[in-house]
């Protein structure tokens, strides 16, 4: 596959395809472990186009492997298949026919990116020198199809070189492509934490251990771990989500409780910050002969792209849109749980600009309005294809 091929040109070839696809799975939504249909398109896809295909990987996951004609490194690129729980408000002929449930994130984006990629790998596949690993993951929103996918062998047979996946993104117009090294997207955590007290009658609170003042305290204490305890360099998120206690106007409840998220970059920044929630959070208890009970779940690590694939992936985009749109910082405090594939393996997960606000298309992610310009499904596919290209040459 040589380097100096004219991928763009090749993408733009399958616009229409590209087009085709996206409607047609944007028109049916399916939620995470859900995605029969796109899952079953997909497979028949890269059937046909000679792929050895895996399915049912993590319920809905569907892997296609392609072996060059000459030896050489193993590429896995990622792309997410499911939809959101949200009516769509769109007037298009390429609306939801789900009711309910809707391609908000731009996922369908992602799989139509993701057969076009399909498509141009195979067309140059006598010139391949390695492996090629499509995976087509379930369930990334909130739902960690990806860890599902790796606790199931997604990893192994062949174990990846390098991971790629990319992202539609409304922040940014179509035409321009952000590649960022190091983290770009957060470690995620639930918290939760139980202030038990003392109820007891709301006119006599010197009977019992108030569970709503001390709640409001940790509240307020927890504001002071970001702006005191982490360093201004470095960058955290915590947030209370929930509140929950009491059932009348004039009873002082025997408890609260609190449910929130953390978000980190820094493995160290975070170990600190769980720390101090809990810390913070037990001694506000202590101090007013109440108890705390803090519980921290794991979510989703950080996605950290690794500097020299980000490079690598740099130069791609800026070989197809030009040095000028070539964007570097962009970073979210969401999460994305391609971060289980990018573990252990070196990898760039990109932003690609989709708006178009001349003609509406930026609306937010996850709103009931999203769609996206469908010219950056061309766009995708040509650097990804660049991209690989570096190591497939
Ligand atoms: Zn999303
Ligand atoms: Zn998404």
């Amino acid at each position: 596959m040589g380097k100096d091929r004219d991928f763009m040109a090749a993408a733009r070839g399958l616009h229409q395809q590209l087009i085709a696809w996206r409607r047609d799975f944007h028109a049916h939504p399916e939620l995470g472990f859900e995605e029969k249909r796109t899952a079953g398109i997909v497979a028949d896809t890269l059937g046909e186009l000679g792929y050895r295909v895996e399915t049912g990987i993590a319920k809905t996951g569907v892997i296609g492997l392609l072996e060059g004609t000459k030896s050489g490194p193993t590429v896995m690129i990622r792309f997410d298949m499911d939809a959101l729980p949200i009516t769509e408000e769109n007037e298009t002929d390429y609306v939801s026919q789900n009711p309910g449930v809707m391609h908000a994130c731009g996922h369908d984006a992602h799989v139509a990116i993701g057969l076009g990629v399909a498509t141009l790998m195979a067309q140059y596949r006598d010139e391949i020198g390695g492996t090629v690993k499509l995976v087509f993951q379930p369930g990334e929103e909130g739902m960690n199809g990806a860890e599902v996918m790796v606790a199931e062998g997604a990893l192994e047979d062949p174990r990846p070189d390098v991971f790629l996946a990319t992202h539609v993104w409304n922040d940014k117009p179509t035409g321009i492509i952000d590649v960022t090294p190091g983290a770009v997207m957060a470690a995620a955590e639930r918290w939760a934490c139980t202030v038990r007290g003392k109820g007891g009658h709301g006119a006599l609170p010197h009977q019992t251990v108030d569970p709503v003042v001390i709640a409001a305290q940790i509240v307020m204490a927890l504001q002071t771990i970001v702006s005191r305890n982490v360093n201004p360099l470095e960058t955290a998120v915590v947030t209370v989500g929930t509140i929950n206690g009491g059932d009348a106007f004039n009873i002082i409840p025997n408890q609260v409780e609190l449910t929130g998220t953390i978000r980190t970059y820094n493995p160290e920044v975070r170990e600190m910050v769980l720390q101090r929630l809990r810390q913070v959070a037990e001694d506000i208890a202590a101090a007013h002969g109440a108890e705390a009970d803090v519980t921290l779940t794991p979510l989703t690590p950080a996605v950290i792209n690794d500097a020299q694939v980000a490079e690598h992936v740099r130069a791609a985009a800026q070989a197809v849109v030009g040095p000028d749109n070539i964007s570097v910082g962009e970073r979210t405090m969401g999460s994305e749980d391609a971060a289980f594939f990018m573990q252990d393996v070196p990898g760039c997960y990109f932003f690609l600009g989709s708006a178009d606000p001349a003609r509406g298309l930026n609306a937010p992610h996850h709103n009931s309005h999203f769609d996206i310009d469908e010219e950056a499904l061309a766009l995708g596919v040509a650097v990804m294809m660049r991209a690989a290209a570096h190591y497939l040459l």
